[in-house]
């Protein structure tokens, strides 16, 4: 059974009873990946139905609810960085709701199983009878959710759940031929456009919630005072203070962002967004929405807006191609309600599930190592992971590189790499990462062919040809004359590499494609 069809005809089949709750003396919104006040579907409504009860004279709040748990953060593999942001983001909500009177509530739950009952517990203490919440697509979270409706109807609690992290929402687009989801995006793509063109009402901002009725202060006067959570990650100094230059938190700062893209970088997306200069040439963006300090949904409105009132342009200009590529966030979120074992490390394709990786565990986590060290000898694929574990953020290219690197040129489970980027990134996704991983290694939806390898030298001769980004992330080949990187001269021989203390190249990438073909039939066969 698919989880998100089981979640969705729980839906149906309880609506009769959810419907017949009366509203209690609040109103819980349970904050998830959506840390922000203003363009929240499931906060407005939450708000909208406590405003009503308020109208007609009996007061009642909404509250803010916020779950910590630790156990599935290490299941799902959470990045220290990720943590720091979200709970950096956290607190900046705190301070924008207390303007209206809206107090959030932090719970540490340890362990999962109990997250359930813990929130329909404080939902019940506090007098509510309704939780609000937007919905998540990943496997545990579906069931998490359907526990959550299924135990509430049994206390009187009537939980609401909401679309609201794509801009379609899954389990909308089915191709018309096979009258089944969609696992290529260029079809999938056309789809979500002419659906966006058809409901346009898609790309509407939600009301922003109401004020509470004054009586909050002292109703509910203990929940105003609880100190800021600590990160239950560690994250080095060096790398916090990193994150707070780099990456600041908030939907203010999310909007600023965005601002700043759309007046300095927007126009020409098209052309220059893989361009490896230390400006970036991209949003940045993606902490903000993976965190939900931003929604897809503003972002396409100002591309939207900038691009005169369209979705598309011929020839592609800057606001049209960005649109599409945050299309892909949204069709790999089509994916895992499409195709959940994609949740449960499997790739979507389950024919690659028995690809023989040629190494020994040993071998294969030397080569890891050297990848995550930025070691490999390859200068280009050397700077990203040194820029990754120094800013736990790497650009969209260099993300395809190194992955490709991995999977077809060290020829290492792809997966480990996956794990690592979930592990690091500070805007780490489960659902845009496995959906990359898959992409780079020729295992996942609409996927580069196995037999399209990167090769490292051409992407840095194109993408960086000045060498600015190699020079700043791999100092080592600073002595090096201009032009002897991206050339391969100047790590010609072995005295030549000991001399700048760089290593010597772990893999020989004309191999890669004999071989990476030959491990990727026989998993073909096996599967
Ligand atoms: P922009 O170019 O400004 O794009 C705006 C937004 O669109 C992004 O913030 C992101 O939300 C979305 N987007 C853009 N490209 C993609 C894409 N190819 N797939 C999905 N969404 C996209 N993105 C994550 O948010 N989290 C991840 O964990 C993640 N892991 C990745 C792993 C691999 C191997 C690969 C190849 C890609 C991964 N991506 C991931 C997608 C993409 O690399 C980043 O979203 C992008 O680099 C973020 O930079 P930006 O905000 O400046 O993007």
């Amino acid at each position: 059974s698919v989880p998100f069809a089981v979640l969705e005809q729980t839906l149906k089949e309880t609506a009769g009873a959810r419907a017949a709750v009366e509203t209690g003396r609040c109103v819980v919104h349970w904050f998830r990946t959506d840390l922000r006040m203003d363009d929240n579907t499931a906060l407005s409504a939450a708000s909208t139905l406590a405003a009503a009860k308020t109208a007609a004279g009996e007061d009642c709040s909404v509250i803010g609810l916020f779950v910590i748990s630790p156990q599935d953060y290490e299941a799902h593999l959470m990045s220290p960085a990720r943590m720091d942001f979200m709970l950096r983001s956290l607190k900046k909500l705190k301070k924008n709701l207390q303007k209206l009177e809206i107090p959030i509530w932090v719970e540490t739950v340890e362990k999962r199983r109990d997250v359930v009952g813990r929130v329909l517990e404080l939902v019940e203490k506090w007098g509510g009878k309704h939780v609000f919440a937007n919905m998540e697509y990943e496997v545990d979270e579906l069931r998490r959710d359907e526990k959550l409706i299924l135990q509430g109807i049994e206390r009187g609690i009537s939980v609401e759940l909401r679309q609201d992290t794509c801009v379609v929402p899954p389990g909308t687009l089915f191709s018309q031929a096979s009258g089944k989801p969609y696992s290529v995006y260029t079809p999938w793509f056309k789809t979500w456009l002419k659906y966006l063109r058809e409901n346009p009402y898609l790309l509407d901002l939600p009301a922003a919630p109401s004020a509470n009725p004054r009586s909050t202060a002292t109703t509910f006067a203990d929940l105003f005072c609880q100190p800021s959570p600590t990160n239950p990650l560690p994250l080095s100094e060096e790398l916090r203070e990193t994150q707070l230059t780099l990456f600041p938190a908030g939907s203010r700062a999310a909007h600023q962002r965005l601002q700043h893209f759309i007046t300095q970088h927007l126009p020409t997306y098209h052309k220059n967004r893989n361009n490896l200069t230390s400006n970036p040439p991209t949003s940045v963006l993606s902490p903000h929405l993976s965190t939900g300090t931003i929604s897809a949904r503003t972002c396409i409105s100002h591309a939207y807006l900038a691009n005169k009132n369209s979705l598309t342009s011929d020839p592609p200009n800057g606001p049209s191609v960005w649109i599409s590529e945050l299309a892909w966030r949204d069709f790999y979120r089509h994916i895992l309600v499409s195709s959940p074992w994609v949740c449960m490390n499997k790739p979507f394709k389950p024919h690659f599930a028995s690809i023989p990786w040629p190494h020994s565990p040993r071998k294969s986590a030397a080569l890891l190592d050297a990848w995550i060290t930025g070691q490999t000898g390859f200068p280009l694929v050397d700077a990203a992971m040194r820029q990754l574990a120094a800013q736990c953020w790497i650009p969209n290219r260099m993300r395809m590189v190194v992955a490709s690197f991995l999977a077809k040129d060290m020829m290492v489970d792809w997966r480990l790499g996956e794990q690592y980027f979930m592990r690091t990134l500070v805007d780490a996704d489960f659902a845009s990462n496995s959906g990359g991983w898959g992409w780079a290694s020729g295992t996942g939806a609409d996927a580069q062919p196995w037999f399209r390898i990167f090769n490292p030298q051409r992407q840095m001769c194109e993408w960086d040809p000045k060498e600015e980004y190699v020079r700043r992330w791999v100092p080592e080949l600073g002595r090096l004359d201009q032009g002897q990187i991206v050339s391969g001269k100047g790590l010609q021989g072995e005295k030549a590499r000991r001399r700048l203390k760089y290593p010597e190249e772990c893999v020989v990438h004309g191999d890669a494609r004999k071989k990476a073909a030959e491990i990727y039939k026989t998993g073909l066969e096996k599967g």
